[in-house]
């Protein structure tokens, strides 16, 4: 048994704590506000195993123009951060090379191919396995031409043996009736599915730390270099034998005090979640040209996406969720936007698409599980599965080389 620190109380650290608790370590969850707002309370709630897609596609960058030129629109980068992304963007654009992206995606797949596995038996554990809703997805189109430039993007799900089921407009409109008149296609992911509400699992796992005598300890990490300790900002410190670094957005610099390079950004995401919407869906619904969802959520229905790059201190653009909330409506044509309440996360963000899981190659003491990007919720329990595999020396269930820090330097 190791005293371990596990640095970050979001779903990914709670998750880490509740496989290593259960293994019998002894666990310190360190966070400045454990219960404050975080990426895992107000994400759109989907269990994306259909997502083996990086985000570095060949030809992504010719696509993004047009997404920029919409002030609004799916992407936005603030000009005063851009310089400061540049190796992370020469990284996503590396990513992009055919060979490199099927890597990424052999390598999601992996993953993704371990969640149901590993999240229903964790959800069982805390009461909460009605919280999930295996209806599947439904990705619309307007367009034929979109769905058409889609088409490598399907394909590679499919050679991944994902379902993916072509239909008409018709049809997903007998699927999903609150959809409007102008969808002509549709493409059923059942695999897929989504969760009542991802702050209620947040909330059970933080709930079943403290139950099963997880010590949670308000405080900012601000320096791993001495092995045993991790220093706090208020000058205290949190002795252990070993430290989970799980700080979503915010892990780079503590990962880079351990003498390892990250490349990691702040993808932030808004949303609007409607909780009388006067329109009912039965599952997720991916709106696939303007690149937002729509979730059936025990708190009203959340309308969310955008991928905009500021930083991580910047002030939110609440118009992003205002301006997501009318797109919605344009979708589902009987919605009522009344009341809805506006919400920014910052996804952890890799140019590669892969989360850094696995061991710090110079400080085996330290575990990385942080950069799940859009789906930090999806593979949180299977995260904390290999830290615990690691700290148990257990064969882990997927490989996890392509998942090492190590491909930063
Ligand atoms: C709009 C939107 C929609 C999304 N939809 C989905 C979805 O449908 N499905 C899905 O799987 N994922 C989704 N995601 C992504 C998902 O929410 C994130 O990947 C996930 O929440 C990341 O969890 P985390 O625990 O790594 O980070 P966080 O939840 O951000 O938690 C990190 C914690 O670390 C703490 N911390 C920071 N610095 C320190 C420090 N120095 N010391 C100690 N603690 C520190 C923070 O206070 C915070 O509590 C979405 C995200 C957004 C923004």
């Amino acid at each position: 048994m190791a005293r371990i620190a596990v640095i970050g109380a979001g779903i990914v650290g709670l998750a880490c704590a509740f496989h290593l608790r259960a293994d019998g370590h002894e666990i310190t969850v360190i966070d400045p506000a454990p219960e404050g707002d975080k990426c895992s309370w107000g994400n759109a709630g989907g269990i994306g195993v259909a997502e083996v897609v990086p985000a570095a596609m060949p030809g992504l960058f010719w696509r993004v123009p047009g997404w920029l030129l919409d002030p609004l629109g799916p992407l936005a980068l603030r000009p005063a951060h851009a310089p400061r992304m540049l190796p992370w963007l020469a990284a996503l654009a590396s990513a992009t090379r055919p060979k490199r992206m099927e890597q990424a995606a052999a390598a999601l797949a992996s993953l993704l191919g371990r969640v149901y596995a590993d999240l229903c038996p964790m959800l069982a554990a805390v009461g909460l396995e009605g919280q999930l809703h295996r209806a599947g997805a439904l990705t619309v189109y307007r367009k034929r031409l979109a769905l058409y430039a889609d088409r490598a993007e399907w394909d590679l799900k499919r050679r991944h043996g994902i379902v993916c089921e072509q239909i008409s407009g018709a049809e997903a409109r007998r699927l999903e009736p609150a959809l409007g008149p102008d969808i002509t296609f549709g493409v059923v992911t059942p695999a897929w599915s989504h969760v009542s509400d991802p702050k209620a699992i947040w909330a059970a796992l933080l709930a079943d730390a403290r139950t099963h005598g997880v010590t949670v300890r308000q405080g900012k990490a601000s320096d791993v270099r001495t092995e045993g300790r991790v220093q706090l900002a208020s000058g205290e410190a949190v002795d252990c034998d070993a430290v989970v670094l799980a700080a979503g957005a915010w892990s780079a610099p503590l990962a880079r005090q351990a003498g390892d390079r990250v490349l990691l950004e702040s993808e932030r995401g808004y949303n609007l979640t409607v909780p009388a919407p006067g329109v009912s869906l039965s599952r997720e619904v991916i709106f696939a040209e303007q690149k937002f969802v729509a979730t059936p959520l025990s708190v009203g229905l959340r309308i969310g996406g955008a991928a905009e790059f500021a930083g991580l201190n910047a002030a939110p653009n609440f118009a992003r969720a205002r301006a997501l909330g009318k797109l919605g409506a344009s979708y589902l044509p009987g919605l009522s936007l009344k009341g809805g309440l506006q919400w920014m996360g910052q996804r952890p963000a890799t140019p590669d698409s892969l989360p850094v899981l696995g061991p710090s190659p110079r400080r085996p003491d330290i575990f990385y599980a942080f950069g799940h990007g859009h789906l930090g919720l999806t593979l949180a329990a299977t995260t904390g599965r290999m830290a615990a595999d690691y700290f148990a020396v257990r064969t882990p269930p997927v490989d996890p080389l392509p998942f090492s820090v190590a491909r930063f330097n």
